[in-house]
């Protein structure tokens, strides 16, 4: 069965779209720790991240760099953090999170942001990381 995050890449679950190349996409986490906090995730669905081959390795990276630099240019923070945790959902993912200090990086506090705010900053973050993706 599809991941849900493949269900989003597809289309079929909504999202707050940031960004998407051939091979990859990122969008907000739904609870997110911080403001902008965003998932990066390869298109083929692949559980465990070190079980993507070398070359599906390094491009997430690649791209999840690009993310993280439009993020860092959109959200007022000190920097990116990332994570990879991958315990609830099954298919590769990048947590990007924008962070002041090391606290905000807290995966047991978990905000809840009004719709129409994560429109919003997925808005703000998509065109800024979009000048990174040119
Ligand atoms: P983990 O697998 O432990 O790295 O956590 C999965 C992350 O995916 C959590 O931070 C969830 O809030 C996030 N998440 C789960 N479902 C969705 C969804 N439909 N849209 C956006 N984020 C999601």
């Amino acid at each position: 069965m599809a991941s849900i995050f493949t269900k989003i890449i597809n289309g079929e679950i909504p999202c707050y779209k940031i960004a998407e190349d051939e091979k990859h996409f990122a969008f907000l986490d739904i609870n997110p720790v911080a403001p902008g906090h965003t998932l990066v995730v390869p298109k083929h669905e692949v559980s465990y991240i070190f079980d993507l081959s070398e070359e599906e390795y390094v491009a997430l990276e690649l791209f999840a760099r690009k993310v993280a630099k439009g993020l860092q240019e959109a959200v007022p923070c000190t920097r990116i953090a990332e994570a990879v945790i991958g315990l609830e959902v099954p298919h590769t993912h990048i947590h990007l999170v924008p962070i002041k200090s090391e606290g905000d990086m807290n995966f047991s506090r978990k905000l809840s942001i009004p719709s129409d705010e994560m429109q919003a900053l997925a808005a703000k973050i998509s065109a800024a990381v979009d000048i990174h993706l040119k």
